[in-house]
């Protein structure tokens, strides 16, 4: 039994392995299909949490800021990753001014709180940084990752074996706990080796969408500079790859060539 079990794993396992963009395999029990469909399944709920509280999109300047830029990258991102292409991308502004943070679920569920807005006064290229290093994690499936680790540690992996899986009853325990793990992964630190390919991605992605490649290396030192009280959650969340702002330095040169602010830039209709 336990050895059949071990072949389930194992085969699970095999089959959950993927590669990033940038050529790293990935370990994946939650396949990037299921992690999309318990992100939407959340997203709404949380922006109903956030709405009741008073806190959602209150400010229509922001919000509509947040959304030009972000529209712009995320017709990028579909134009280059076209399995995002059926996506409902979304984006929210939510108003806690305390809070310096942004995330992107998979399935391209945005959202980026007032406080980074506030705190961290990004130009608009800084903040085209900030949005496309989030895209770019749900892009190259760090959050189907991520919610593979969380999957694998509060469910234990019994439950995840095939057998399971194509028994409604756990299947539906599956899913609850995939709609956790989908919470928790953008509340927890993504590895360095997930942050380097998003910094990576997320410079390039800017580029095409118009916007100043060295922007990556200013906001990452204003980032730095924000610690006053504390470390800003974005920080906690996107530990620093090692020598992060020389990384994005030395990429510069070659992201110029994507970099046409003067160009027609295609956006996303639907934010
Ligand atoms: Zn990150």
């Amino acid at each position: 039994m336990k050895a059949r079990i071990a072949a389930l794993l194992l085969g699970l396992v095999l089959a959950g392995c993927t590669t990033t963009p940038t050529g790293r395999s990935q370990l994946m029990l939650v396949s990037p299909d299921s992690a999309v469909q318990a992100s939407a399944e959340v997203y709404p709920k949380m922006l109903e949490k956030y709405a009741r509280a008073g806190k959602l999109d209150n400010d229509p300047a922001q919000v509509r800021r947040v959304k030009e830029i972000t529209a712009r990258l995320v017709a990028e991102a579909i134009r280059d990753y076209p399995h995002t292409r059926n996506w409902k991308w979304q984006v929210v502004v939510i108003d806690e001014p305390e809070t310096v943070n942004a995330w992107c679920m998979a399935g391209g569920k945005m959202a980026v709180y007032s406080g980074l807005l506030e705190k961290i006064r990004p130009t608009d290229d800084e903040l085209a940084q900030v949005m496309a290093h989030e895209i770019s994690h749900a892009v190259a499936n760090h959050v189907a990752e991520q919610m593979s680790i969380q999957l694998a540690s509060q469910l234990g992996l019994a439950v995840l074996s095939a057998t399971a899986l194509h028994d409604s009853r756990y299947r539906t325990a599956a899913l609850t706990g995939a709609a956790l793990a989908a919470s928790l992964a953008i509340e927890l630190p993504y590895s360095r080796k997930a942050e380097a390919e998003a910094d990576r991605i997320g410079i390039e992605l800017a580029a095409k969408a118009g916007y100043d490649p060295r922007a990556a290396v200013t906001l990452w030192q204003k980032m730095e500079q924000v610690g006053g009280n504390g470390t800003p959650e974005f920080l906690s969340t996107h530990p620093s790859p090692g020598n992060r702002q020389q990384t994005l330095k030395a990429l510069v040169p070659q992201m110029m060539k994507y970099y046409d602010p003067q160009a027609p830039h295609p956006v996303y209709r639907g934010l």
